[in-house]
């Protein structure tokens, strides 16, 4: 039996339009454009493209989009400044330093700088360390739009073993504490974890967010589990494929992710609906 398909273009779809009409509503109530700030440090290809998608669905959703294009030279100071400025700007709800940084740049510092009530990324510590105690936080958006997808897909998670390979503070680690809020028994799992294949085979839910392609392979999955296939690789032949051997694994999975169009297209849109949020909550006197 091959496994149902998880449309994550078309959920990803969805959320964009109801974020659209909630941005026009919330505009046409308080005079309030939403104001989204993307900071790109050089030129890195995969970056640029990244950034050129995420400005264009930031328009297209009705928010004031401004992308800062800086050379690979900007001082770690210079950036540091920069970002502070758009902590002060009002007209500014949200900020994304566009990862990864040129090396003299410190990451952790940069990220500490921006204000919590503005980190659409999810990635400062107040957020993150939300995420862990509860409480109102920017959920990271790769892991958010994991949790978005399941909810819609009406993915049971309460008393269900997940499994979680990788361990990123971007993708593992908060995809592993969103599926703990909701229940679920969870394992998370490195590249230090002993005998893989069997703790994969014991998930009932896989999130896969390791970065090697097609590492899981099918006779790993449990017959009916739900996997979400996070990577983005190339295999041997140049073609986009995630960390799941999608072929084989759709044959014992319920419900699998594809790569392409899977968790991709869920990580800009869920990036929109934090830029609302944070715009949401600016007007209504929040700020950190
Ligand atoms: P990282 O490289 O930061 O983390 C990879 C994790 O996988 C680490 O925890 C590592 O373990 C673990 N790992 C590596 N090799 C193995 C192995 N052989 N067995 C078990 N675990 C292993 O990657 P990210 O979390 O940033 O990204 C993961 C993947 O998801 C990448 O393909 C990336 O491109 C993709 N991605 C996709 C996004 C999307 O929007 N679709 C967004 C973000 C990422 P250890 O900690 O021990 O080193």
């Amino acid at each position: 039996m091959s496994a149902k398909l998880i449309d994550g273009k078309a959920i990803a779809a969805s959320v964009r339009a109801k974020v659209k009409e909630q941005v026009a509503e919330f505009t046409t109530r308080t005079g309030v454009r939403p104001g989204l700030a993307v900071i790109l440090v050089g030129e890195d290809p995969a970056s640029q493209v990244y950034v050129r998608n995420k400005g264009k669905a930031s328009a297209e959703a009705g928010f004031l989009s401004r992308q800062i294009d800086l050379p690979v030279s900007t001082s770690e100071r210079e950036l540091l400044d920069l970002v502070e400025r758009l902590d002060a700007d009002d007209t500014v709800h949200g900020i994304l330093v566009q990862l990864p940084l040129p090396a003299h740049i410190d990451e952790k510092k940069i990220i500490e700088a921006i204000d919590p009530a503005k980190d659409v990324d999810g990635f400062h510590p107040v957020n993150a360390g939300r995420l862990f105690t509860g409480g109102t936080s920017f959920l990271p958006c790769t892991p958010y739009g994991i949790l978005t997808m399941l909810d819609h897909e009406n993915v049971e998670l309460k008393g269900k073993h997940a499994v979680v390979v990788g361990r990123s503070n971007i993708v593992g680690k908060p995809a592993a504490m969103l599926l703990l809020s909701r229940h679920a028994t969870v394992t998370i799992c490195h590249s230090r974890t002993q005998d893989l294949p069997s703790v994969v085979r014991s998930g009932d839910v896989v999130v896969a967010a390791v970065g090697r392609a097609e590492m899981i392979r099918g006779s790993w999955i449990k017959p009916g589990a739900v996997v979400i296939d996070v990577g983005m690789n190339r295999n041997a032949a140049g073609k986009l494929c995630g960390d799941v051997a999608f072929e084989e694994a759709r044959e014992a999975a319920g419900a699998i992710t594809p790569v392409p169009g899977g968790v991709g297209p869920m990580t800009i849109a869920m990036l929109l609906q934090n830029t609302y949020e944070a715009a949401v909550r600016r007007s209504a006197g929040g700020r950190r």
